[in-house]
């Protein structure tokens, strides 16, 4: 008697694809970034256990159109969205489901919705599962919001196994999430929502979570927060605990007015901080003050930069251009001013009027957005008219100052001037460790955005596909 054959219903694999190439896939540009964003890895966390998952970064790797799984997720920002349409629609022909999900979705779902099979409105922890078993029951509706979740507690670990191993830090994860500040341009004050802090022992978990990491990478971690000084009480517990993993480095997000107090900056170095993103932004008191960025002192930079290099925690600053109080005289002497303050390495771009901020609702109230072409809203296009500038005035002072700033002169000087500020706390084999590790990151970041600005800003932003600016650009 033949055996009974046990056959099993086919397991469905869920893609999820963070999507980066803004401007078409022709000429990609691939990114040496050396982290990758969070959405993709939580959301693979978040997938129930009954379906296979993948993530994919096009960071990193073009989208692979020949994947077997049968339902692909889209994470994108606003000026991905003309591409996020294009990847849709290419997937939905080969009868795919495809369900988008990011920012810009929770913010116009009603642009969004038609071009998917189904969104999602909201942040994914409570909502994402049920639309997985929604989807495997073949009942997925159009569209599901997910109210704003007062709590962050329980949330599982990034799936850091999922991770491409291109990124030389896959150990990302977040301790809070928003924001007290009321900067115009920045996408969270298009809905306010309160500061939330995770609890201490979930954010310690994900950084021990990393089982399929290989060694060398476990000791280096990214807390990709929107800004980890919004509650600097709870930042200090935290940094406390991370201290006690003996980390190889650490790299934070906050706002400047953080570095204020001296027992937040020492808890900092003591869990292995060796980079902070800081929302720098502008060196014209007039220009931070239009866009309500109030908690910048342009005064306190260079102490509060000072205070950081001699802990060895390299700062990586953003610097906007065509802020609307920017002059040329200000332009003129920007080289200067960055010279005098010390920052280590920017994150240069051209103001950006995100879709739905106050700074949007200003600029189209002025009669002044002179470009609606969502993929230019990435850091390297000016899209709309200057109080006092003209476009051209604009990318050249855009193109003279980072070019400037990322020669390789300017670089090693910057690099020699760091060791040279340098304390010694440990024992002579730390300290050459530490400063191995430090000087190791500079460059990495120092070549990243050298490329850009030798790639995107050198020959003009139609030159190439990409910018990574808008992905790069953390919020602080
Ligand atoms: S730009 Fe930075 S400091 Fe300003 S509101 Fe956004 S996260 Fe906060």
């Amino acid at each position: 008697m033949a055996r009974p054959v046990c056959t099993q219903p086919e397991r469905m694999t869920i893609q999820i694809i963070v999507l980066f190439q803004n401007l078409g896939e022709d000429n990609p540009y691939y990114a040496q970034s050396p982290a990758p964003p969070l959405p993709g890895l939580l959301l693979a966390a978040l997938t129930p256990p009954f379906v296979d998952v993948e993530v994919l970064h096009e960071m990193v790797r073009p989208i692979d159109y020949a994947t077997p799984a049968q339902c692909i997720a889209l994470s994108f920002m606003d000026y991905l969205a003309p591409h996020a349409y294009e990847v849709a629609a290419r997937f939905r022909a080969m009868g795919k489901t495809v369900i988008g999900g990011g920012k810009f979705a929770s913010t116009f779902p009603e642009e969004v919705q038609p071009h998917f099979d189904a969104i999602l409105v909201g942040e994914a922890q409570q909502m994402w599962p049920r639309m997985v078993e929604d989807l495997v029951a073949g009942r997925l509706r159009p569209r599901y919001d997910a109210p704003l979740d007062s709590c962050l507690d329980g949330m599982p670990p990034p799936r850091y196994d999922l991770a491409e191993p291109a990124y030389a830090t896959p150990i990302v994860t977040e301790a809070t999430r928003g924001c007290p500040h009321p900067c115009t341009y920045c996408a969270l004050n298009i809905k306010r929502a309160p500061h939330r802090t995770r609890p201490i022992t979930d954010v310690i978990r994900d950084l021990t979570n990393t089982r399929g990491v290989p060694w060398y990478k476990r000791k280096l971690a990214m807390l990709l927060d929107n800004n980890l000084g919004g509650d600097l009480k709870y930042a200090k517990e935290l940094l406390g605990e991370i201290a006690k993993l003996k980390l190889w480095a650490l790299g934070a997000q906050f706002s400047i007015d953080s570095l204020r107090d001296n027992a937040f900056v020492e808890a900092l170095a003591k869990a292995g901080g060796r980079m902070a993103f800081i929302g720098m932004e502008s060196l014209s008191p007039e220009s931070l003050n239009d866009v309500q960025k109030r908690q910048n002192n342009v005064g306190e930079y260079r102490g509060a930069f000072a205070k950081l290099h001699r802990l060895g925690i390299l700062t990586f600053t953003g610097l906007m251009f065509a802020l609307d109080e920017d002059t040329e005289e200000y332009y003129r002497r920007l080289p200067a001013l960055l010279e005098e303050v010390g920052t280590m390495v920017i994150l240069p771009s051209i103001a950006i009027p995100i879709y739905g901020t106050p700074l949007y609702r200003k600029i189209v109230d002025e009669g002044r957005l002179v470009d609606d072409d969502l993929s230019h809203y990435e850091g390297d296009h000016l899209v709309f008219r200057h109080k006092h500038l003209t476009p051209e005035q604009i990318h050249a002072a855009y193109r003279t100052v980072v070019l400037g700033f990322y020669g390789w002169r300017a670089i090693i000087r910057r690099w020699w001037r760091f060791l040279w500020m340098q304390e010694r706390h440990e024992s002579i084999v730390r300290f050459a460790f530490r400063l191995a590790i430090s000087s190791g990151i500079y460059f990495k970041l120092s070549v990243f955005q050298r490329h850009h600005a030798q790639v995107r800003i050198a020959q003009g932003p139609g030159r190439s596909t990409v910018s990574r600016q808008a992905n790069m650009r953390a919020v602080a």
